[in-house]
C-alpha cells in the first residue's frame, strides 16, 4: 500500500503542469462560482443529436448572462452563435459540440445521467456524456468568462458556435449551411478543443497535421431473389453475397492503399432474414470508411462500389438489382491543424503551462470531427485543434497496478475529472485567442 500511495505522489510530483498564465486564479474562481456546477447539469442533463434543445437553451443564458455578447439561438438547428465584440482586430472563431451518446452510464458517478430521450430517427435509448463534450461547454463558457473580464488585453471578434450533432457528424455542415460565415463575422482563425480520456490531466495535445481522420458512413443494400430454405436453387441469396462483400472489402486496405498510408474498412452492422428457413430477398449492411487523405478516402469509397457492385454480378444479379452503395451525409473530411497556426499555438501554450505540459502520443486510431468544415481549404479560415488531457495519472497508475482500466470514450464507464480538464481546457482557449487578439504573461 505504502509504496504505490508513494508512486501516486511521485506521479502528480512529475505532473506536467510547471506554470499557468496569470488569469489562471479568475479560472479556479469561476470554476468555483460557477462552472463546476455548469458542467454538472450538462452531465446530468445530456441529449442526442439535433435534439439539444435544453442544452442550447442553457448555453444561449449562459453567453447572454456574460456582458457583451450577441446571441443567436436557432443557427443549423439547434446551434447557438454568440459574438464577442471588441474593437477592430481580426476574428477568432472558438467551437463547443453540445451532443451526447445513446448510451446507458455505468460511470458509478453521483451526476451520472439517467436520462431517457427519443433520436431523430424516433427510437427512445439512455443517453449520456460519454465523450465529453459538457466539458467543452463549460470551458466555452469559461472562456467566454475571462475574456469579457480581460477586455484591455486584445482587439477584435470571438464567435463563439455551439454545434448540435458531432456524433453524427452533421452539426458543423448545418450551421454553415445556415450562413455562419455570412450573418457573422467570417473567422480569420476556427479553434477547438476536445478532452481526451486517454491523456493524463495536465497535458495538452497540440500537433499539427491531422488532428482527426475522415469519415464516410455507407450504406449497401443487397437484394436478392427470395425462396424457401431448402430450395436455394429457386433463390439468389442476399446473405451470402453479403458475406462475399464483407470478405472481399477486407482486401481494400489490405491490398489497394499502400501499407505506409492508414485507412480503415469496418462493417459496423449487417441485418438480414426473418427466419431459419427462408432466403431473405434483402440483406443490407453499414460501414464506416477511415482515411487520412483525399485520394486515399476515394479509393476505398470506389472500391467498396466495384466490389458490392461485383459480387452481385458474381452472384447472376441483372444490372438493375445489383447491390446499391450510398455514402450517406454522416460524412466529414480531414481536420488539419494549420502548419504556421499551429506552431503560434504550440509556442503559446508552452509559454502559458510549460513544454513539459505538451505531450505528443502516437495515434492509436482514427477518430474524426465535423470540426473539419469550418476549416476546408476553400473557405480560407486556418483551423487548430487541440486536445486536453482528462484522467489523472493516478487512475493511469492504478491500471497499471491491476486495477480497474481507464474508460475511453463512447464508454457507458467513460468518467473524466472535470475540474482540471474544464481549468485547463479554459485557460488553454483563453491562451490561444489571446495569442491570436492580443497578448498575455506567463507567470511561473
Ligand atoms: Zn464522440
Ligand atoms: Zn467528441
Amino acid at each position: 500500500m505504502r509504496s504505490s500511495v508513494l508512486l501516486c505522489l511521485a506521479a502528480f510530483a512529475a505532473s506536467p503542469a510547471l506554470a499557468a498564465p496569470a488569469f489562471a486564479p479568475a479560472v479556479k474562481a469561476d470554476y468555483e462560482h460557477r462552472l463546476g456546477a455548469l458542467f454538472d447539469w450538462f452531465h446530468r442533463n445530456p441529449e442526442l443529436s439535433y435534439k439539444e434543445t435544453n442544452t442550447a437553451a442553457r448555453m444561449a443564458r449562459e453567453l447572454r448572462s456574460i456582458p457583451g455578447i450577441e446571441v443567436t439561438e436557432g443557427v443549423g438547428g439547434t446551434g447557438v452563435v454568440g459574438v464577442m465584440r471588441n474593437g477592430d482586430g481580426p476574428a477568432v472563431l472558438v467551437r463547443a459540440d453540445m451532443d451526447g451518446l445513446p448510451l446507458k452510464e455505468a460511470s458509478g458517478l453521483a451526476n451520472a445521467s439517467t436520462v431517457v430521450q427519443a433520436g431523430i430517427d424516433g427510437v427512445q435509448s439512455p443517453v449520456m456524456h460519454a465523450c465529453g463534450h459538457d466539458m467543452h461547454m463549460t470551458s466555452l463558457v469559461g472562456t467566454a468568462l475571462r475574456l469579457a473580464a480581460m477586455k484591455e488585453a486584445w482587439r477584435g471578434t470571438v464567435v463563439f458556435v455551439v454545434q448540435p450533432a458531432e456524433e453524427r457528424i452533421g452539426g458543423a455542415r448545418k450551421m454553415l449551411e445556415d450562413g455562419l460565415y455570412t450573418r457573422f463575422p467570417k473567422p480569420d482563425y476556427a479553434l477547438a478543443l476536445h478532452v481526451d480520456a486517454d491523456s493524463p490531466t495536465g497535458t495538452l495535445i497540440a500537433d499539427p497535421g491531422i488532428a482527426a481522420s475522415s469519415s464516410d458512413s455507407v450504406d449497401i443494400t443487397i437484394h436478392g431473389v427470395g425462396a424457401h430454405g431448402a430450395y436455394p436453387h429457386q433463390g439468389k441469396d442476399p446473405i451470402v453475397m453479403g458475406a462475399e462483400i464483407v470478405l472481399a472489402l477486407q482486401t481494400l486496405v489490405s491490398r489497394e492503399i499502400s501499407p505506409l498510408t492508414p485507412g480503415v474498412v469496418t462493417v459496423g452492422a449487417f441485418h438480414a432474414g426473418a427466419k431459419h428457413n427462408i432466403i431473405s430477398d434483402r440483406a443490407e449492411l453499414q460501414l464506416t470508411v477511415r482515411s487520412d487523405d483525399e485520394t486515399v478516402r476515394r479509393t476505398l469509397l470506389d472500391g467498396i462500389r466495384r466490389i458490392a457492385q461485383n459480387v452481385g454480378r458474381m452472384n447472376g444479379m441483372p444490372e438493375d438489382r445489383l447491390p446499391e452503395v450510398k455514402v450517406s451525409i454522416e460524412s466529414t473530411p480531414v481536420t488539419l491543424n494549420d502548419g504556421a497556426l499551429t506552431a503560434r499555438m504550440r509556442t503559446a501554450l508552452a509559454a502559458a503551462f510549460g513544454a513539459a505540459a505538451l505531450n505528443s502520443p502516437p495515434r492509436t486510431g482514427m477518430g474524426a470531427e465535423d470540426f473539419a468544415y469550418f476549416v476546408q481549404p476553400e473557405l480560407g479560415v486556418p483551423g487548430f485543434y487541440f486536445y486536453v488531457g482528462g484522467t489523472p495519472q493516478a487512475a493511469f497508475d492504478a491500471a497499471r497496478a491491476g486495477g480497474a482500466p481507464v474508460a475511453g470514450h463512447h464508454s457507458p464507464f467513460f468518467r473524466i475529472d472535470p475540474e482540471p480538464s474544464v481549468r485547463l481546457g479554459t485557460e488553454a482557449m483563453t491562451v490561444a485567442v489571446l495569442e491570436l487578439l492580443g497578448k498575455v504573461a506567463a507567470t511561473p
